[in-house]
């Protein structure tokens, strides 16, 4: 039997499927893996963009480093779109199959493609929190592209408190707030509910994660303490090859479509 045939009798065959999805599933949605070669990192350093206090360093520092950032981020994510892998999950979803999806992506894809239940263990883009009362606010993810884009358009320079004001400021306190994903050095979020989630599925689908970033690495190893079944597809290696299962060696995209196909075929 093939790997794709038994990963779809074992996911019709479940109750509870969770989904586990790194890097690479954004990565087939155009989103650079940051990490890896030609990604961003290479071009701009982690330390100056990635945490807080570098950020703010950075910008009074390398203004033209921040923009050109910036802007490259923002047309990434405008022209990003979820693919056959995201809405095959929502498919999952939609066949009761699927209960929850837990990501380490902050680009609010699987969103898009219409799961509603997802954990998001290193926060979302396109949210804010407030840094006065901490509440979150969902931001509409067009504009706050386009503020952010009419914000480092002027070439002569930006200030930094205008920086600042890109973000909508908070409903309830008008607090400034800031984008709601987690930098270098910061804590992880939702990880009690991710590790519930873990526990809690039957079969858990390892979707484009190297599993190199802790903790949120830990959670298929997590699910399957649980005696959950794993199911891992990444094409560039079987990263979680001492606990899976089956494992695929294609991009999300294509393989996910397949195996919903074979899975309705089975019930
Ligand atoms: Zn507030």
């Amino acid at each position: 039997m093939d790997e794709y045939q038994k990963a779809a009798e074992m996911i019709a065959g479940s109750k509870a499927v969770a989904a586990f999805s790194g890097a690479g599933i954004s990565a087939e949605s155009g989103i650079p893996t940051f990490r890896d070669p030609g990604g961003l990192w290479d071009q701009f350093d982690p330390d100056e963009v990635a945490t807080s206090g570098g950020l703010l360093k950075a910008v009074m520092r390398k203004p033209e480093l921040i923009r050109s950032f910036f802007l490259q981020t923002v047309e990434i994510f405008e022209q990003a779109q979820p693919n056959p892998g995201h809405v095959a999950l929502q498919v999952l979803e939609e066949m009761s199959l699927l209960k929850t999806v837990i990501t380490q992506n902050i680009d609010n894809l699987h969103q898009e493609a219409g799961c509603t239940r997802v954990l998001e263990v290193h926060g979302n883009l396109f949210r804010g929190r407030c840094l006065n009362c901490g509440r979150k606010q969902a931001l509409n993810k067009r504009e706050l592209l386009a503020r952010v884009k009419k914000f480092f358009a002027d070439e002569s320079g930006f200030e930094l408190g205008g920086l600042l004001g890109i973000m909508p400021n908070c409903p309830h306190c008008r607090g400034l707030s800031r984008p709601d994903v987690v930098m270098f050095g910061e804590a992880v979020q939702q990880m009690p509910e991710a590790f519930a989630a873990a526990e809690s599925c039957d079969l858990m689908l390892v979707l484009g994660t190297s599993g190199v970033v802790y903790p949120a690495a830990a959670i298929p190893y997590q699910a399957r303490e649980n005696r959950a079944q794993i199911i891992e597809i990444n094409p560039t290696d079987n990263y979680y090859g001492s606990i899976s299962e089956v494992y695929i060696s294609a991009p999300s995209g294509q393989a996910l479509p397949k195996l919903v196909d074979l899975v309705k075929d089975l019930l």
